[in-house]
C-alpha cells in the first residue's frame, strides 16, 4: 500500500493524486485541492468509473490543514474522502455554497466547513490561500458557485482553477505572481495568452468509462502539442504520488523549449 510521502521543507510543492486531486505544501502545512478518491461518480445519470483511481489511500493523509473544493461536481470531491479527512485530521473544508449544500445532505459537519467568497484569503500556516471565481462566476453575485484557489508561499504561487471554462477577468490580479497553473487541456490558448503562466500543469485527463465528460485524453500528446505551440511555457502532465516543486529551475527546462521566438 502506498502512503503520502513527506513534502519537501521550505519550498512550495505539489503532489498529484490523479484526475483533479492535488496536495500542496510548504513542508509544514498541507492543503488538498479537489479530493476525489472514490474512483467513481455519477454524471448524466450514469456511474463514471475511473480506470486508474488514486492509489494513495485517503486514510494515510495526515496532517491535512485545509481541503479546498472548487465546485459541486463530484469528480472533484467525494463525501467519503472528506469524511475521512475530517476524522483523521484537523482540516477545515472550504467550498462554494452549492458544494456545501450537497455535502450537508451527505452528512458532512457544516461546523467544519467554510463557505468561500470571491477574494477570500486565509493563512494556512505560512501558505496563503485565496479563492478566485471561475469564469462562470466572474460576474455572479455572492454566493458564487465555482472558484479556483491560489496557493502562495515564499514568492511562488500555484493556481488550481477547478473546471473554469477559460480564464476569469478576476485572475488578472495575480497574473504577475503566478508560478504555475493547473488547468484542463481545453481553453489552453486563452489561459496561456491571458495569464502567461511560466508552467502549465494539466489535470482532468484520466481515463473513465463510459467517459461522457471531459476525460480520456492522451497526456503526452497534449504536452507535445501545447509545448510546440507555446515554446516559452513549460507544459507537463504530472507524475502521480511524488512531490514536485512548483518552481522549475530554468536549467531543468527542456533545451528544445528554449530559444524559439514566436508562438503561433
Ligand atoms: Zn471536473
Amino acid at each position: 500500500m502506498q502512503f503520502l510521502p513527506s513534502p519537501p521543507k521550505q519550498q512550495l510543492s505539489y503532489l498529484y493524486f490523479g484526475h483533479a486531486s492535488f496536495a500542496v505544501s510548504d513542508g509544514e502545512s498541507l492543503v488538498i485541492a479537489d479530493p476525489f478518491f472514490s474512483g467513481e461518480f455519477e454524471w448524466l445519470g450514469k456511474v463514471e468509473r475511473q480506470l486508474e483511481p488514486a492509489t494513495i489511500p485517503v486514510d494515510s493523509i495526515h496532517p491535512c490543514h485545509a481541503v479546498l473544493v472548487s465546485h459541486e461536481h463530484t469528480d472533484h470531491w467525494d463525501a467519503e474522502a472528506i469524511r475521512k479527512l475530517l476524522v483523521n485530521t484537523d482540516c477545515t473544508v472550504y467550498a462554494p455554497k452549492p458544494a456545501l449544500d450537497v455535502m450537508a445532505q451527505e452528512g458532512i459537519d457544516p461546523g467544519r466547513c467554510v463557505q468561500v467568497s470571491k477574494g477570500m484569503s486565509v493563512a494556512i500556516g505560512e501558505l496563503q490561500v485565496t479563492s478566485y471565481p471561475a469564469v462562470e462566476s466572474d460576474r455572479e453575485d455572492e454566493p458564487v458557485s465555482r472558484v479556483g484557489y491560489l496557493i502562495e508561499y515564499g514568492g511562488d504561487a500555484i493556481f488550481h482553477q477547478g473546471d473554469s471554462h477559460g480564464p476569469a477577468k478576476a485572475w488578472q490580479e495575480f497574473k504577475q505572481r503566478l508560478t504555475a497553473m493547473v488547468v484542463w487541456p481545453i481553453y489552453v490558448d486563452s489561459y496561456v495568452t491571458q495569464m502567461r503562466p511560466p508552467t502549465v500543469i494539466f489535470h482532468h485527463m484520466d481515463r473513465f468509462e463510459p467517459g461522457d465528460f471531459f476525460c480520456n485524453k492522451d497526456p503526452q500528446r497534449e504536452v507535445d502539442y501545447w509545448s510546440y505551440r507555446y515554446p516559452e511555457t513549460k507544459f507537463l502532465a504530472p507524475e502521480r504520488n511524488v512531490w514536485l516543486a512548483v518552481r522549475i529551475p530554468k536549467s531543468r527546462l527542456d533545451p528544445q523549449c528554449r530559444g524559439r521566438h514566436t508562438s503561433p
